[in-house]
């Protein structure tokens, strides 16, 4: 018999082979016949490629619960069943989408199909749905998606920019991107890190709004270079980052400072005096280490309340901070107690703010009680640091031990530890 493929006793194939339209016939699910544009369809060179073999070992694996479904249906109805759409693939491993219409071979496990490769259609529709989902989320994406050519003029940027930086799409396009860098050398280096990396990810940066605020962003770009490997454009996205950056700080400051006085906290200020006696050390400077601790604070919470014990501490800290540099770190160790670093001071001038800090207290109405100031004084025990301190604790419990002798000597004074340089406000050198 002539025709494409190899013929069952369930009907005259032969009639099929030249028919416009792809036709399998089936035992089960084993391709027992396919005409020539059968074969065609599933790029098989000869019949035996495909003759023999169950029909899933073409159909997409997605498709296969389906398909399966169908064809048991198909096995056990009468007359044509409904199209069915799915995914095959080829011998050449390409993969085709068919429309199939089965029917069952009288009363048997035979199946004849005529099936319809529709991948045209399917690709047209499925370009023209990719692209209105790329279009969809061109322009309502919450990010910046650009392009910006070799020159640095923006070519394109979806209409998130105008939430972001105020500006309208069209108002960007042509552009120099440079006008939109809070600092216009950060657009420098990115453009390096992409020439260099071929892309980016995650880059913070600092753009300027409109209004002329700043807007932090995180950039995810590409470099687009053409066959010889130039930089053609840049293409991108720009995320604000600027809720997180705020949140970011809110925490860092929740967890370096301290709620009640606003001073860093005893962590944070110990790392501050760290780094400081660390920087002393590399230029061989003395840093100045003091504690100071309220003078009989218990009295304050115990006649007035914890609630004036607060304000007394809050207006404690203002006071000392006023006295300080911008270089200096003050910070709560806890309770009523608080670290002083003096950086870059030499012994004298640190005796002197050291004294000056002890006479503001003296003198400061820290709240008023029935009309009458609440005043407290201070107690300082001072320490400095040599060539060979390395660690801050070891400054801390030198200022400890001048505090103890503080406190012994009478409170309202400031101790050094050095032995023999022990400076009261009645001893002064
Ligand atoms: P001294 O002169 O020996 O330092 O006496 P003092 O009473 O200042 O020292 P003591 O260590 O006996 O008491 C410190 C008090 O500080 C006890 C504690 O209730 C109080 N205190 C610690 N933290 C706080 C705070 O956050 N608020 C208030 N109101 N009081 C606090
Ligand atoms: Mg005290
Ligand atoms: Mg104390």
């Amino acid at each position: 018999m002539a025709g494409a493929g190899k013929r069952t006793k369930s009907a005259d194939n032969a009639t099929y082979d030249d028919l416009p339209v792809a036709i399998f016939q089936f035992e089960h699910d084993r391709i027992a016949y396919a005409n020539r544009l059968g074969l065609s369809l599933l790029e098989a060179v000869t019949p035996e490629e495909i003759l023999g073999r169950s029909l899933f070992d073409f159909v997409h694996p997605l498709d296969k619960p389906r398909i399966h479904n169908r064809l048991e249906r198909a096995l056990t109805g009468r007359g044509a069943m409904r199209p069915v759409e799915m995914r095959l693939r080829t011998c050449a491993d390409h993969v085709r989408i068919v429309s199939a219409r089965a029917q069952r071979v009288g009363d048997t496990s035979g199946l004849i199909a005529a099936v319809t490769d529709i991948t045209p259609q399917r690709l047209r529709s499925y370009l023209q749905e990719t692209e209105r989902n790329v279009r969809h989320l061109f322009e309502n994406t919450t990010d910046i998606y650009y392009r910006i050519d070799a020159l640095g003029k923006v070519l394109m940027a979806s209409p998130a920019v105008e939430r972001i930086l105020g500006y309208t799409c069209e108002a960007v396009i042509g552009q120099d991107s440079s006008m939109f860098y809070a600092d216009p050398r950060d657009r420098d280096e990115l453009v390096h890190a992409l020439t260099t990396y071929g892309k980016i990810s995650d880059y913070e940066v600092t753009l300027l709004h409109r209004d002329g605020t700043h807007v932090c962003v995180s950039v995810s770009s590409h470099a687009i270079n053409d066959e010889e490997g130039n930089y053609l454009a840049v293409e991108g996205v720009m995320r604000d980052i600027s809720e997180r950056k705020r949140l970011e700080r809110e925490l860092h400051e929740l967890a370096s400072h301290d709620p009640l006085t606003g001073l860093l906290n005893r962590r944070a200020f110990l790392e501050r005096a760290t780094q400081a006696l660390q920087r002393g050390q590399r230029h061989a400077w003395p840093i100045t280490f003091m504690i100071l601790d309220i003078d009989w604070f218990k009295r304050v919470n115990d006649r007035f309340g914890h609630l004036v014990g607060d304000q007394v501490l809050r207006r404690f800290s203002e006071s000392v901070m006023h006295q300080l540099r911008e270089i200096d770190h003050f910070g709560r160790l806890g309770g009523e107690e608080f670290g002083l670093v003096l950086d870059q001071c030499d012994l004298n001038e640190a005796h002197e703010v050291g004294e000056r800090i002890r006479r503001s207290i003296e003198t400061l109405e820290c709240a008023l009680m029935e009309d009458k100031p609440i005043t407290i004084s201070v107690s300082i025990g001072a320490s400095v640091s040599a060539a060979d301190d390395a660690r801050i604790e070891t400054l801390l419990e030198r200022a400890d031990q001048a505090l103890y002798r503080a406190k012994q000597e009478g409170r309202n004074r400031l101790v050094w530890h050095k032995p023999g340089y022990s400076m009261s406000k009645t001893n002064l050198a």
